[in-house]
């Protein structure tokens, strides 16, 4: 890959800070949509007591009408109450989302039908998964027999992969004792916020959003976890174009500090690049090292990766994983992190 478009990067922070591209004022998808599958009506936005949150297209930082001058509109703000509403749906109403059950098919069909929504093309592509060892964390529930899983990968039109882009992603199963409110309904409710400012303005390079399948795991060792992520890694062309990817994993629960990890071999731009579109806005984070997550796939491919989150909380990976365990505040410094840096890139 070459540098060169990195090298402007944090220099241009600054300048995008606070400007206002005027891109798609109006936040609203194009219509353009290529995935099947049209929502049905039920368990959809606005869809009262128990309805799912929907996309924030009437959010205010996307207000500004088409017929205003669009150095006026304010620059699209990461929403965190909608993340949150996202979180409540996906581990209350969807509940336990284990990779290989029908809860986590559910809980993929949402996700697509949200990224179809804001106007992307989106792939489900399955993820078999092997059978789990009985013998590892059976407090987990861990599943003993194989199944089939799903990455959904939501691509803005035109995208070509051997193009430089961007992968921001996070794991959309979980345990399957535990709703998953932090781990990791908050990492997919911020993707899910990201996409729609995506939209709403465009970075300077294309972003692939995804929602991984089965990244817990099914046994001890590194070949028994991240199965959604280690797929996509591998089917990536020689000529793939992914120069960063960042993965939001357990996000919302509240620290003084922002954790920013990678897994410690491979490089550290994207780490270092997010640290410093953190104290660019003013929100405090601190590096760390973490193999747990799905960026750990594409860093040991040599793909500069980082992670956002894993701060401890006494409800990991039990039923009391729980909305509550997650800070709406966390989720709203998460965003901004990875907003700031998205709008500082450059080509
Ligand atoms: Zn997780």
């Amino acid at each position: 890959m070459g540098q060169g478009w990195r090298a402007v990067l944090l220099a241009a922070v600054a300048v995008a800070v606070g400007a206002c591209s005027g891109a798609d004022p109006g936040g609203s998808p194009t219509g353009e949509r290529t995935a099947t599958g049209s929502p049905t009506g039920e368990a959809r936005p606005g869809g009262g007591t128990g309805g799912a949150p929907g996309p924030s297209a009437d959010a205010p930082a996307v207000a500004g009408s088409p017929g205003v001058s669009a150095t006026l509109h304010p620059p699209a703000r990461f929403d965190a109450a909608a993340a949150y509403d996202t979180v409540t749906y996906l581990a209350e109403e969807v509940g336990p989302r284990e990779a290989t059950s029908e809860a986590f098919d559910e809980a993929a069909s949402w996700v697509r039908d949200r990224f179809a929504d804001l106007g992307y093309r989106v792939d489900v592509v399955d993820v078999p998964v092997p059978e789990g060892d009985p013998d590892y964390r059976p407090e987990w529930g861990t599943v003993v027999e194989p199944g089939t899983s799903a990455n959904v990968v939501a691509s803005p039109e035109g995208f070509d992969p051997a193009e430089p882009h961007v992968v921001i992603g996070g794991h959309l199963d979980s345990v399957a004792v535990s709703p998953g409110a932090e781990d990791n309904a908050s990492g997919v409710a911020a993707v899910l916020e990201l996409a729609r400012l995506i939209r709403a303005e465009p970075p300077a390079l294309p972003v692939r959003l995804v929602a991984f399948g089965a990244e817990e795991p099914r046994g001890a060792g590194d070949n028994m976890h991240h199965f959604g992520s280690r797929q996509y890694v591998r089917n990536l062309p020689d000529d793939h174009g992914a120069v960063a990817m960042v993965s939001l994993d357990r996000v919302g629960v509240a620290a003084a500090r922002v954790p920013v990890c990678t897994g410690g071999t491979g490089p550290t731009e994207v780490r270092d690049e997010l640290l410093a579109a953190a104290e660019q806005a003013g929100v405090d984070a601190e590096r760390c090292e973490n193999r747990a997550s799905d960026h750990w796939s594409f860093e040991k491919a040599d793909i500069p990766a980082a992670r956002l989150g894993s701060v401890p909380f006494a409800g990991y990976h039990s039923p009391r994983d729980v909305p509550a365990a997650v800070d709406v505040d966390q989720l709203d410094r998460v965003g901004t992190i990875v907003w700031t840096w998205l709008r500082g890139l450059e080509r």
